[in-house]
């Protein structure tokens, strides 16, 4: 069945794209930073199956209060570690970036490695840490697109001097997302253009220099 895939990214204030996926009227959200007009009349036309948060930076998560008003009942799937950035500040860098503090007391699913199926979506979750501790892709294999929040960008990764970011986490994600890449991949980020697995091996110095390595 085919996936529509709609991109929200024109948001006023300083907040990450949101991907509304849809098959047959039954919709996903991955990432809510901003729940705009436009993000609204989408959700109108469709029924909410969940949210996917990527990490839990306070760009992917501050409209969730809002969009939760309107869907009490909305699974919201993460992935849960032993540190908290939903309601913490300084985690989700809300309090770095000149933004009031943002606090979500949202229950969360805890989204586990691997195949899972919610509605009509099938995705396989890879954990990708390195931007953050709770950073995952969320890769849908028949469809062949990635989504990989702040983890990869079409020319860079994201960045990796914020709380519970880790070079060595980064270095070791890339390596485990290498097998999944390929010409024809469709990768869409949290800030960006989407690009494909063909371009990405060529303009991205991080995968080069990941995959030149021999290990
Ligand atoms: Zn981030």
């Amino acid at each position: 069945m085919f996936m529509e895939i709609k991109v929200f990214k024109k948001f006023p204030l300083f907040s990450a794209q949101s991907y509304l996926l849809i098959k047959n009227d039954k919709a996903l959200l991955i990432d809510c930073g901003y729940l705009s007009d436009e993000l609204l009349e989408a959700l109108n036309r469709v029924t909410l199956c969940g949210l996917i948060i990527t990490h839990g930076h306070f760009d992917h998560i501050r409209g969730i209060d809002n969009l939760k008003k309107l869907y009490p009942d909305l699974k919201i799937f993460y992935n849960q570690t032993n540190t908290d950035f939903l309601s913490n500040p300084i985690n989700n860098c809300s309090r770095f970036a000149n933004q009031n503090d943002v606090i979500i007391n949202a229950k969360t699913i805890s989204l586990s490695e691997g195949v899972h199926s919610v509605g009509e979506f099938d995705f396989e979750v890879i954990y990708t840490p390195g931007h953050t501790k709770d950073s995952m892709s969320i890769l849908f294999p028949k469809e062949n697109v990635i989504f990989t929040g702040d983890f990869l960008f079409p020319r860079t990764v994201g960045r990796y001097d914020l709380p519970t970011s880790s070079i060595s986490d980064l270095e070791k994600s890339l390596k485990k997302i290498k097998p999944y890449i390929n010409d024809e991949l469709t990768i869409y980020c949290g800030h960006d253009q989407a690009t494909n697995g063909k371009r990405i091996c060529h303009e991205n110095r991080y995968i080069i220099d990941i995959f030149n390595k021999t290990f």
